[in-house]
């Protein structure tokens, strides 16, 4: 599949047209997707859509919206009006979204053409798509392998070729990790440049909406269309929330050499530091820095973000939304809708968030977990003040095979440089670093580079110099 701009490009030039890409995106989908199901749902009204982009672009040519005619792929916990939105959950099986979320709109209005949603972990919680209520995603670089997760779908549906731009959601890493393990750019904002109007809450305080795509610069122009204040989502920012960052030619990185100690493959680790080799080839510089409080992450995370799953979920109550089950009396209802409705994975967090919460186990855990997250901004602010970015390793392992961890906390530990991001509110890039091999097979990583508050640009710049150059 070619690029964005590769396709903006060929459609203007009437190289290519609209409805030739549509056809091509959605045959592949369909050849490709029984083995990967990366999709839930097929959107076959895309063809008429793209015939009307075929007629603009003979009218208009290059005075036409940025994105007509692109195939877009987007995650099932954002709502397209009309179209079924599932959140992967079979309490949700039968929803039909009753409005665009605020980033569909967007899109929609330059001229994107969704061809289908894909599949993720239940409600956007995992990190392999394993959990979603229906089946399993396929890695398409090793189907015997995960996707990652929870965005699992979207990052198959590029990698397999299917679209150049795929959307999912980021609470803890569900872009970046997915992107990682499937080789391919991933994108989580600034925390509030984006809106959450249409996007099933998980955990409210971390949740941004993010593109997977090929290339840092199509990534960047998806973002730019996303992102903006939304009077439907009081945690926008402006775009003048924060300080101007310039770019510059040559850039100051910091590495969390204690951190990257924590259970990272050794070969994983090799890739890291050839990549950190060749920025200082290329002339940056490359310091070491102390982040001891990002070591914490994890556990903060999985306090803060269940919490926020406990309260979101607790609208799924069987009388509002989705699947009701017979009940003697309303909390029967309630009951029953639930334990059918919900799978173990979402149960366990809902749990865990309802005890962080209660009385009397507050102020020991989510009050704690919330202490340690204004701890970490201070920490990362401090380390922002000698350096531009911060890099790591998106996740400490490559692609693992389906089935193979079974144990959630073994998943969760993947989140380990992923999660401080979302706790810290601030924006980070994941991009294929190199390969590593697997019983004969060389499956991609990737790295992940993490900006200061209100940085989305300049990591757009140095993702751009870095990879995208490079490719
Ligand atoms: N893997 C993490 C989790 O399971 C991140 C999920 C996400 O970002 N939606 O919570």
């Amino acid at each position: 599949m070619h690029t964005v701009k590769e396709l903006r490009e060929k459609y203007i030039a009437g190289e290519l047209t609209p409805s030739g890409v549509v056809a091509e995106a959605l045959d592949n989908i369909k050849k490709l997707n029984p083995e990967i199901n990366a999709y839930l749902h097929i959107y076959d009204d895309a063809v008429e859509a793209a015939k009307e982009a075929d007629a603009l672009y003979k009218e208009k040519g290059a005075d036409t919206p940025s994105l007509l005619g692109v195939p877009v792929a987007v995650k099932n916990n954002i709502l397209i009006k009309g179209k079924k939105a599932t959140g992967a959950s079979k309490i949700l099986e039968n929803y039909t979204a009753v409005y665009d979320a605020t980033i569909i709109e967007k899109l929609r209005a330059e001229g994107a053409i969704f061809v289908g949603s894909t599949n993720l972990d239940e409600f956007a919680m995992g990190g392999s798509t394993e959990n979603s209520a229906f089946g399993i995603t396929k890695n398409p670089v090793d189907p015997e392998r995960v996707p990652g997760g929870s965005s699992g779908g979207s990052a198959a549906a590029v990698a397999m070729g299917s679209v150049p731009v795929a959307i999912g959601t980021d609470t803890g890493g569900s872009v970046r990790q997915p992107a990682s393990y499937c080789g391919v750019v991933g994108y989580k904002p600034t925390y509030g440049a984006v809106s959450r109007y249409g996007l099933m809450a998980m955990g409210s305080s971390l949740d941004q909406a993010g593109p997977l795509t090929n290339t840092v610069a199509d990534a960047e122009m998806v973002h730019n269309i996303m992102s903006g204040l939304d009077k439907m989502d009081g945690t926008t920012i402006a775009d003048d929330t924060y300080p101007k960052l310039e770019t510059k030619d040559k850039y100051t990185f910091g590495v969390p050499k204690d951190f990257l100690k924590e259970g990272v493959d050794e070969d994983v680790l090799s890739a890291f530091n050839a990549h950190v080799e060749s920025l200082k080839a290329a002339g940056h510089e490359v310091v070491e820095v102390e982040l001891p409080l990002f070591e914490k992450g994890l556990a903060a995370y999985y306090i803060v973000m269940p919490a926020e799953v406990s309260s979101n979920l607790a609208r799924y109550d069987g009388i509002r939304y989705g699947l009701s089950a017979e009940g003697d009396d309303l909390l029967d209802v309630y009951e029953q809708s639930r334990a059918e409705g919900f799978g173990p994975e979402v149960k366990r967090r809902i749990l865990l968030g309802t005890h962080v919460l209660s009385s009397g186990y507050y102020d020991a855990y989510y009050g704690k977990a919330e202490l340690a997250r204004k701890k970490m901004r201070e920490e990362l602010a401090e380390v922002f003040a000698g350096v531009d970015f911060i890099i790591t390793p998106t996740a400490p392992t490559p692609a693992f095979k389906i089935g193979e961890n079974e144990d959630p906390l073994s998943i969760y530990k993947q989140d380990i440089f992923t999660v401080p991001v979302n706790l810290t509110g601030v924006p980070a890039i994941s991009f294929p670093m190199g390969t590593v091999e697997r019983d004969g097979k060389e499956l991609p990583v990737g790295v992940q580079y993490i900006g200061p508050h209100g940085g989305d640009a300049r990591l757009f710049d140095v993702g751009k110099a870095v990879y995208d150059e490079q490719k």
